[in-house]
């Protein structure tokens, strides 16, 4: 058996010498002290502290709490309530802080064991009390810094990763993982080069020891993620790296949209330059508060200021003087009365026509901005003068075209006045059977050629809006009578019926145009006898409204004959127009009559529609409003007369230079038995009538040395002669003339060719025979 372990007496005095010096050299403070708290030990660093803290130089003996108490630091309940558990024979360790608050405070490691004697009995405490500020300072700061990086771990979008010399994922931390489904750690194990391929190259430089940033892009399910990432040698471990991935997705996600939104921002610039350039628009905006005036590209190249910003006296100085004032009083009222405007102004400089049009923009009332447009209008101005220009040409042509017709027409209604009127009397001088076949087609001939005239004139006179209206009272029944009365010979010969029939709420006496509806009637009439073989024509009238002084009237003309093709019906008040293509030939017309007839009703405010089946006749229905008659019977239009009876014993004046009419008139006036006077000129007129009585006087109105409008005027001022009936003799058509003709005072007009019934109805009128 070793007796190494038996001490001698020098070996316990190495021994403690040892002890001694190792409980010197320590820098903790080891001392004891006995149950009354007298030192029985300390090393040199507690006398040292208790000399720095306190200025004494510590003995064996010196009482503990004594020189605890003259440290505010030290808590003596604290150190009873130790020392009382120590002396139950418990070993009691604590960190307790020292120090002044606010300045350094110390923090103290306190391990308190209790002290036995050689029976086993507690007889004091020994104290091993170290200054551990500084680890507890250290694992502050790494707790901090913990904290920091678990901040940035949990809320950065990073991923934390080191790889081994193998190239396996030895840690992968990171809230960044989440965009990739991955948890904490998840990757562990897997082999980096494997598993992102698109960083391979960059890993293995820094597996060569450089330190490298890059971007990547990995794909998940279809997702792109982007990542920014650092690697470089790990710092401890030689031979793995470490490293850091921030998903900049997002990041780059918005960088491009923002891109995209720059780049649309300029397509939209772009776009709005080349339209303005196109639409020959540029545009402005006035910031009220600031006064100064933005203005768009095409603004600035037409009107030649191309400063960036500027005011608006500035931005409208480019108008003629008188222009910019009225542009920016406008803008003063859009600013003080927040009213819009438009006007057409010129330019000073190139002589452009601009159209500038100016809103304000108005928030919690106040007016913010004026926004507007500057539009070049110079191609529509110069066309639209261009268009005045040739409306004017039109006019002129138009007037021409006009009085050539009408001039036209005088030329061939005198013959025609002669061809018909000598028709109408060879077929009442009892000619033979094969000469009145003969005769009937000369007439049917005649006296379409003549409606042709007249529906060319008619026509020509619509279109070129010469059209005037009468505002007469006329008598609805008598005129309607008359009507039906001149249509039924037409009718007989087709033997057929013309039936009439009117409401009796239909006032007598009405106030409008009854030449204009005589001929829209007579013209509906005539086509249905004209297109109906068996059957009947029926007229009806009905009041159908009315308010204050108007009434409206419907006109119904319904026949039973061939009717018009449905395909046809849209068409067949276009001029022109015919059902068949031999209607003209079997039936004559020129297609000009229902175009005529629906202008007239147009115009006058009136609608007309068409019912019609091939083979079930047709149904015309127009409306017309009239103003009330205020006379039980009006100057009283007659229409045409059936029977002549004797004028013996009348005389009359025929004022005419052409020898055919005076021939022809003179024919039917003989038959009618009036004694006839003639004067070849307006001179020879006012003479005769001076030295004769005539009870009626016929004036023609175009003759030579004098016509009759001045000699009509002359007849009025002759002393008992200004009740003498005077009847115009007129070959032409238009309103005016018969405006003229009563103001020079005749009574009435009659036109050429002589309609013998016409003429006939007119001479009695005015002798007042009936
Ligand atoms: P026109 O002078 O040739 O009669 P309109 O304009 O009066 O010209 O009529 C045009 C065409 O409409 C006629 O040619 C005929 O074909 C057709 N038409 C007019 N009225 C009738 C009717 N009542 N029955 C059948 N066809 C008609």
């Amino acid at each position: 058996m070793s007796n190494k372990n038996i001490l001698t007496k020098p070996d316990l005095l190495e021994e403690n010498a040892r002890l001694k010096a190792l409980l010197n050299n320590t820098s903790a403070s080891i001392f004891s002290f006995d149950h009354n708290f007298n030192y029985t030990a300390f090393n040199k660093a507690h006398q040292q502290a208790v000399k720095m803290s306190r200025g004494i130089d510590l003995k064996i003996g010196d009482n503990y709490l004594e020189l605890a108490g003259m440290n505010s630091g030290i808590d003596k309940h604290k150190v009873l309530e130790i020392f009382k558990q120590v002396m139950a024979g418990k070993t009691v360790e604590t960190i307790e802080e020292f120090g002044e608050p606010g300045l350094y405070r110390a923090h103290l490691s306190i391990i308190c064991n209790p002290t036995y004697d050689d029976s086993g009995k507690v007889t004091g405490m020994t104290v091993f009390c170290q200054d551990v500020s500084e680890r507890i300072r250290l694992e502050k700061e790494s707790q901090e810094r913990t904290r920091l990086l678990h901040g940035i771990l949990d809320n950065l979008p990073v991923i934390v990763f080191e790889i081994d010399g193998q190239g396996l994922i030895t840690r992968s931390i990171g809230s960044g993982l989440k965009a990739m489904e991955l948890k904490d750690d998840e990757l562990v194990g897997a082999n980096a080069f494997e598993q992102f391929p698109t960083a391979a190259a960059h890993l293995q430089r820094a597996f060569l020891g450089d330190s490298v940033l890059f971007i990547n892009t990995i794909e998940i399910d279809g997702r792109k993620l982007i990542y920014e990432n650092h690697i470089f040698p790990h710092p401890d471990q030689v031979g793995n790296i470490i490293g850091f991935a921030l998903d900049i997705t997002q990041q780059k996600g918005a960088e491009q949209k923002l891109k995209r939104a720059k780049e649309e921002l300029k397509r939209t610039v772009n776009l709005l330059d080349t339209s303005q350039q196109i639409g020959k628009t540029g545009g402005w905006e006035l910031d009220v508060v600031t006064g100064s005036v933005y203005r768009t590209k095409y603004l600035k190249f037409l009107s030649g200021i191309l400063d960036e910003t500027t005011t608006v006296a500035e931005a409208v100085s480019f108008y003629r003087e008188e222009d910019s004032e009225s542009v920016q009083q406008a803008v003063r009222d859009a600013i003080a009365l927040q009213r819009p405007y438009d006007l057409e102004i010129r330019t000073k400089t190139s002589e452009k026509w601009v159209r500038s049009i100016g809103i304000p923009i108005v928030e919690k009332g106040r007016t913010i901005k004026v926004m507007g447009a500057v539009s070049d209008i110079s191609e529509r101005k110069s066309a639209e003068m261009e268009l005045v220009k040739a409306k004017k040409i039109a006019e002129e042509a138009a007037d021409a075209k006009q009085q050539f017709l009408s001039n036209m027409s005088h030329e061939i209604r005198t013959p025609m006045n002669a061809v018909i009127g000598m028709v109408h009397l060879l077929l009442q001088e009892d000619p033979m059977p094969e000469q009145l076949e003969n005769l009937n087609i000369l007439k049917f001939s005649s006296e379409n050629l003549l409606s042709l005239i007249n529906d060319i004139l008619d026509y020509s006179k619509i279109e070129s809006g010469k059209i005037e209206f009468e505002l007469i009272d006329f008598n609805l029944t008598e005129l309607l009578n008359n009507i039906r009365l001149g249509q039924i010979p037409q009718a007989e010969e087709k033997g057929i019926k013309l039936k009439l029939k009117m409401d009796s709420d239909l006032p007598e006496v009405i106030i409008g145009d009854p030449v204009r509806l005589t001929q829209i009637l007579n013209n509906l009439i005539s086509n249905a006898i004209k297109f109906t073989n068996d059957g009947f024509v029926m007229v009806d009238l009905s009041l159908v409204g009315g308010e204050d002084d108007f009434l409206e009237i419907n006109f119904t003309i319904s026949d039973t004959g061939i009717g018009i093709d449905p395909a046809l019906q849209e068409y067949i008040f276009e001029s022109f127009t015919q059902a068949g293509a031999d209607t003209a030939r079997r039936f004559g017309g020129t297609g000009l009559g229902l175009a005529i007839t629906k202008r007239l009703i147009d115009l006058q405010g009136g609608n007309i529609r068409l019912e019609s089946a091939l083979g079930k006749g047709s149904t015309f229905s127009l409306n017309l409003t009239f103003r009330k008659g205020i006379k039980k019977s009006g100057r009283q239009y007659s229409g045409p007369i059936q029977e002549f009876i004797s004028l013996a014993g009348y005389k009359v004046l025929l004022v005419e230079d052409n020898e055919i009419n005076i021939m022809v008139a003179s024919k039917f006036m003989q038959k009618w038995d009036l004694e006839i006077d003639y004067a070849a000129t307006g001179i020879e007129a006012v003479e005769k009538v001076k030295a004769n009585e005539y009870h009626l006087v016929l004036m023609d109105l175009q003759m030579p040395e004098m016509d009759g409008y001045t000699a009509s005027q002359i007849i009025r001022n002759i002393p008992g002669k200004t009740q003498l009936p005077i009847v115009a003799l007129t070959a032409s058509v238009l309103a005016e003339i018969n405006e003229k003709v009563l103001d020079s005072g005749m009574n009435d007009h009659v036109s050429k060719p002589f309609n013998p019934m016409e003429l006939y109805s007119k001479i009695i009128q005015y002798l007042r025979i009936t």
